[in-house]
């Protein structure tokens, strides 16, 4: 039985769904049946403090295509994502929200565009059931930035129903609130990124885990992911060219003042301008050694792990 090699992977988090899981696993069945190809479908229980592992517990007893993880607290949609990416054995791999708000029936879809040739297939939300001042705005928003500071254009990152190539997503480290960056920080990789509008529902059951508090985290990834993007392999570019640009302002400023105390004999001691020079000075060389220490961090940062800053397309003869 295991000799075939597995097409198709589901990563589930679920976070205290108890009424979502069994509706979600009797939609899931026919769709995946019908694609006539080996799947599994994993589950990560995030610490959940009602019946929802219970619930996926019967479901893995009947059906031994359905993994299950359960994480001893609750860490959070990213950790219980990545923790079903490491699991995962598809070649192939869709996520997706377990609260039914996501419809299973758009999955042949993502996974048709997947074959076009994309390495990453997200869903857009075209009719996005949420309520519009505390959900829909700040995502448009947030939407608009993300896809013009990172170059990737997508309508709607906030949509956790998406199909990936196991071997690119598996190459990523997901921390904090990352999954929503997932495509953008695939960038790196040269992965090819579609989109396909998806069907969208209330929530029937449960309640949303996030609120406008988020807001604030997504702006603060942003930067992040750009940094992670563009950054990552030359640091010292950042820090850097700051630095130079407050430390020579600093001095100049000195020199300034330094002139005009010896040669003009003017008391300079009580002007601001003083303050500020010193200011930028130190700032700048603070900057620049950060740099430099954050081009230590990356020798080590790849160096530690099985990673290059580079993904190879090909090889011929070697
Ligand atoms: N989720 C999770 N851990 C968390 C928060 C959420 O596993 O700490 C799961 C949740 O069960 C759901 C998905 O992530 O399957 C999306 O969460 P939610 O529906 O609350 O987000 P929204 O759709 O409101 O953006
Ligand atoms: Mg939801």
């Amino acid at each position: 039985m295991k000799s075939e090699k597995l097409y198709l992977s589901l990563v589930i988090p679920a976070y205290n769904e108890e009424e979502n899981i069994p509706l979600l696993y009797e939609r899931l069945k026919p769709v995946l049946e019908r694609l006539g190809k080996e799947y599994e479908i994993v589950f990560v229980d995030d610490g959940s403090v009602d019946a929802t592992w219970e619930k996926l517990k019967k479901i893995a007893e009947e059906d031994k295509r359905v993994k299950l993880i359960r994480f001893r607290k609750n860490y959070g949609q990213t950790a219980a994502m990545y923790a079903g990416f490491q699991h995962a054995s598809g070649e192939v791999i869709v996520t997706m929200d377990a609260d039914l708000q996501n419809d299973p029936e758009d999955i042949p879809a993502l996974l048709r565009k997947l074959e076009e040739g994309y390495d990453i297939v997200s869903g857009w939300r075209k009719e996005r059931k949420d309520p519009f001042l505390s959900r829909r705005l700040p995502s448009l928003i947030a939407n608009w930035i993300i896809s013009r500071v990172t170059g990737v254009g997508l309508h709607d990152y906030g949509c956790t129903l998406k199909a990936y190539r196991a071997e690119i997503i598996k190459k990523l480290e997901l921390y904090g609130d990352m999954h929503r960056f997932l495509p953008a920080l695939t960038k790196r990789l040269g992965a090819k990124v579609a989109e396909v509008p998806v069907r969208h529902h209330p929530r029937a059951y449960g309640r949303s885990k996030y609120g406008i508090g988020r807001t604030t985290r997504v702006i603060l990834d942003i930067f992040l992911v750009k940094f992670l993007n563009e950054y990552i392999n030359k640091p010292m570019y950042v820090f850097g060219t700051m630095g130079f640009l407050l430390l020579t302002l600093g001095l100049l400023m000195l020199l300034y003042l330094i002139f005009i105390k010896l040669f003009l004999d003017e008391n300079i001691g009580r002007r601001p301008l003083l303050i500020l020079s010193v200011l930028f000075t130190l700032a700048g060389i603070q900057l620049i050694s950060t740099g430099v220490i954050a081009e230590l961090l990356v020798r080590v940062y790849y160096r530690t792990r099985e990673d290059k800053p580079f993904v190879v397309e090909e090889k011929v003869n070697l």
